[in-house]
């Protein structure tokens, strides 16, 4: 029985990774009901097995969420904490509240999206009404298909359908005002999640960003700008704030992509509009791949590389990750990863290229470090990520393509900024020897105050030796799936 004069059509609003009240039409919707509306979160997400928020994920989580409390506070709401398994957290609620009423917006991973089915198909059992909103995409997922039906696994055709299709619709306002119950459940405290480290280690992360709905659409202005017209050349250099970093709040949902889309999109004749857009179809590429194939998250798409010959050296993956690899521009990526919670995109690609290729390492381990250190750690994406560089995805690169690191540093960071801000130790040293120290004369060396094996590592495996055992596994790879076939 309700603790006291339930509140009839009260309407729970169930959130997950959409952390905003712009453009949330479960939230619009409960609104317009007129009736009281409830703002729930429960933790731990309801996501699928194995993959709950990691530690800098988790972090960003309770920022977020003090930044959702916020904003509902000042339209007179607030929001319900709870913590356990969501059927049974909302089904409390429930009973407390007399909400027999529920809205929620649908995952984009499918498993998560049959156990919400699940918890949709247990209470509607229980008589209650369950309204579950598209998920967090521009294009949905069942539409783009091949001539024959299948999914479409190259990016290009892919994103060529999208923009065939009707352009996502205008983004809903966040709405003004709505009834709130006469009598508030009881929250959990958010402490209780305990989402901050102990001990804490977060001092980069809250340097580098401002969580929560308000800062997103502050980083979007702010993009639009002053980085939207350079953004097409200057996404690509590490050394520079080039790209939006938007991710994080894209990946929490405090930014509404269709905001992102139409703010963008309604500047056709700014230099950087299609390449940023192009960047939200990767985003979306990423999201419809995850939906038609549910077990790439651990498994690789393309079923040869399961009998792959990786390599597990316990010793190298956490080189790797201490960003302690002897190739600067792969490290500089790794510490920057460490401190702040983020890597761009270009170092991101050749540092998932060196676990995987030189260190021959499975994309897998490296996905989980992603997973755990990111504060943007998004199932599709980062899956899409290392599946591509791997070389084991859709329209990945492919695996004879081994990207030289230092070549990627020169031609990326050709005046060592990024490396020089992340790597201090090489810092004296001229631009010609820092993305490739071992080759410095050691008068170089010594008057920049390097030791090699001392102050910086030594490369773990020379470029060339890397690249021909690479190539070799590939082709025992290839070898032994001629010979399966045979
Ligand atoms: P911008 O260049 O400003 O792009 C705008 C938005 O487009 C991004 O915020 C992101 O949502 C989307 N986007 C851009 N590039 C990609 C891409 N290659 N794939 C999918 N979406 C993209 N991105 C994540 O959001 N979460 C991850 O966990 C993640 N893991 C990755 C792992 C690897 C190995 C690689 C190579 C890439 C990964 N990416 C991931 C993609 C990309 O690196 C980041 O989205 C990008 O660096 C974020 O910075 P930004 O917001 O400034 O990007």
């Amino acid at each position: 029985m309700p603790d006291k004069t339930p509140s009839s059509g009260t309407t729970l609003v169930w959130f997950r990774r959409d952390l905003r009240l712009d453009d949330q039409p479960a939230l619009r919707a409960a609104a317009e009901t007129g009736a009281p509306v409830i703002p729930v979160f429960i933790w731990p997400l309801a996501e699928r097995a194995g993959w709950t928020a990691g530690a800098a994920g988790q972090w960003w989580l309770h920022h977020s969420l003090l930044s959702l409390q916020a904003g509902l506070r000042q339209r007179g709401s607030r929001l319900v904490l709870r913590q356990g398994e969501p059927l049974p957290a909302l089904l409390a609620l429930g009973r407390k509240t007399g909400a027999r009423r529920v809205h929620w917006t649908r995952s984009p991973d499918p498993l998560a999206a049959q156990a919400e089915a699940e918890t949709a198909a247990a209470l509607r059992a229980r008589g209650w009404r369950v309204e579950i909103f598209p998920p967090h995409v521009l294009f949905p997922a069942e539409t783009i298909r091949t001539a024959f039906g299948n999914p479409v696994r190259v990016f290009s055709a892919y994103w060529k359908q999208c923009l065939a299709q009707p352009f996502p619709s205008s983004p809903l306002p966040a709405p003004g005002k709505w009834r709130s119950p006469s009598r508030w459940p009881a929250s959990d405290r958010l402490e209780k999640f305990e989402l901050l480290p102990r001990p804490d280690w977060a001092g980069g992360l809250r340097q580098a960003w401002e969580p929560g709905e308000a800062a997103a659409l502050r980083a979007l202005r702010r993009f639009l700008r002053a980085g939207l017209e350079g953004y097409g050349q200057a996404r690509d250099w590490p050394g520079v704030d080039g790209t939006s970093r938007l991710s994080p709040h894209l990946a929490w949902g405090e930014l509404s992509v269709r905001r992102a889309w139409e703010a963008v999109h309604s500047r056709p004749k700014s230099r950087g509009a299609a390449a940023f857009l192009r960047q939200l179809g990767w985003r979306e590429f990423a999201h419809y791949l995850l939906w038609h194939f549910p077990q790439t998250p651990e498994q690789p798409l393309r079923e040869s590389f399961v009998s792959f010959p990786w390599v597990s050296q316990p010793g190298h993956l956490r080189a790797w990750q201490q960003g302690l690899t002897g190739y600067p521009f792969v490290d500089a990526g790794q510490r920057e990863l460490r401190a702040t919670g983020w890597m761009h995109n270009r170092a991101r690609m050749v540092a998932a290229s060196f676990l995987t290729k030189h260190l021959l390492i499975p994309w897998q381990a490296g996905a989980r470090w992603f997973w755990e250190e990111l504060v943007d750690a998004d199932l599709a994406n980062n899956t899409l990520g290392w599946q591509w560089v791997a070389g084991c995805g859709a329209d990945a690169a492919p695996y004879f393509r081994v990207f030289n690191p230092s070549r990627q540093g020169e031609r990326f960071d050709p005046l060592g900024a990024y490396v020089r801000r992340w790597v201090p130790e090489l810092k004296r040293l001229p631009d010609r020897w820092l993305h490739r120290p071992w080759e410095a004369p050691a008068r170089v060396l010594s008057d920049a105050k390097v030791r090699l094996g001392r102050e910086y590592p030594l490369p773990l495996i020379p470029h060339a030796a890397g690249r021909a055992r690479a190539l070799a596994a590939y082709q025992r790879l290839r070898s032994r799936k001629r010979g399966g076939h045979a």
